[in-house]
């Protein structure tokens, strides 16, 4: 590991001096930050602890709820508001890691972990333009099973790996971020950039901005809401395919509809297609399976992926289903 000095930052003021300094990174609960130094894909100057800051969890007089960007995991999941308005945000967390990970990671931690592609980890192997831009992907002619059918480039396939994420897109949360020039909100989705030709850049976040909030706006029908994680093993696998889904439903029709897809893109995917296909149209499993289908006109399989095309359009039906059944 190469040599690197530690600060535990005493408030957001400190946090943010020490993180701008070039070479600092921000410490969560170190489970993926440290694994990536262990195996020196990462070689921070500087750590700035960052786990001691603001990680309480407390209602908007919108509705809403604001979680200070040190929750554990496990906080925001057992959380009784979490809970009650949004569900789905607990069980995806609940869906990710194992206890003891959770109990350890941080909301600002888990949104920014790093892709699990097996050759960005492959340091001594194996080319990957998000380790070093401009080297190649052997992912592409590669192992590519678990790799991305949305949004890729042709210099990285990798996916987002988290699955809070995953919630917070259907969800409409808005990250509250602050650096030396002050505070700026923005919109969850737009946190995740796509490859493009810069796999090496995976967020819009300026050099030292700290994540210090994540907003949950208010969303009645989000009480009844799900997250269905699809993977090799009930513990320990990151997704293959998973869905954050809320329905609301009146007389048979879908009033209003959130969905976000996991384990297909290199950003947590919303479905905005077949949200829309949705819309004042009958809570009825054939609606389903055409809204599944004007979201997958878009899809682009790998050589090795091409079952996730089936297992998207039979979970996001399922979820569907389970929710219609719910609200009926
Ligand atoms: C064996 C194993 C299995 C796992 N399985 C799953 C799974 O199934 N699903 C899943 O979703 N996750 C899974 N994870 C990943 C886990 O959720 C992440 O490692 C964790 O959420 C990262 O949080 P952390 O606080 O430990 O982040 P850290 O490792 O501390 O940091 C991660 C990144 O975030 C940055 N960062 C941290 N806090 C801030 C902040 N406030 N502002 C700006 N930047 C910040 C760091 O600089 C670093 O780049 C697994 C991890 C392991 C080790
Ligand atoms: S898919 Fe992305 S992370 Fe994986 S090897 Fe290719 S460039 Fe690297």
């Amino acid at each position: 590991m190469t040599p690197f000095t530690y600060t535990r930052a005493a408030d957001v003021t400190q946090a943010v001096r020490l993180g701008g300094v070039a070479g600092a990174r921000y410490l969560g609960g170190g489970t993926n930050l440290v694994d990536l130094m262990r195996e020196t894909i990462e070689a921070p100057a500087s750590l700035v602890d960052v786990a001691g800051l603001p990680a309480g969890i407390e209602e908007l007089p919108d509705g809403g709820a604001l979680i200070g960007a040190a929750a554990r995991n496990t906080a925001v999941a057992e959380n009784r508001l979490v809970r009650s308005r949004y569900p789905l945000l607990a069980r995806a967390i609940v869906a990710g890691a194992s206890a003891q990970i959770r109990n350890m990671a941080t909301v600002g931690g888990n949104l920014l972990q790093r892709t699990r592609c097996a050759y960005f980890y492959d340091d001594e192997g194996s080319r990957c333009n998000k380790r070093h831009p401009g080297e190649g992907c052997d992912a592409i002619g590669g192992f590519n099973r678990d790799h991305a059918i949305f949004g890729a480039s042709s210099a990285c396939v990798a996916v987002q790996p988290s699955d809070m994420c995953i919630a917070l897109a259907a969800l409409d949360a808005v990250v509250h971020v602050r650096s030396g020039d002050g505070e700026r909100h923005l919109a969850f989705t737009e946190l995740h950039r796509l490859p493009g030709d810069r796999p090496d850049i995976e967020t819009v976040l300026r050099p030292g901005e700290l994540i210090t909030a994540i907003q949950l706006p208010p969303l009645a029908f989000a009480a009844r809401s799900t997250y269905r994680k699809v993977r090799d093993r009930s513990s320990y696998a990151f997704a293959l395919v998973s869905v954050a889904a809320a329905l609301d439903v009146e007389d048979g029709q879908v009033r209003d509809v959130r969905i976000a897809l996991g384990g297909v893109a290199p950003k947590p995917w919303r479905a905005l297609r077949a949200e829309a296909a949705l819309r004042a149209g009958p809570a009825r499993t054939d609606a389903f399976e055409a809204a599944a289908e004007a979201e997958l006109a878009d899809a682009r399989p790998l050589s090795g992926n091409g079952f996730k095309i089936d297992l998207v359009r039979r979970t996001l039906v399922a979820v569907l289903e389970q929710l219609a059944g719910e609200t009926a």
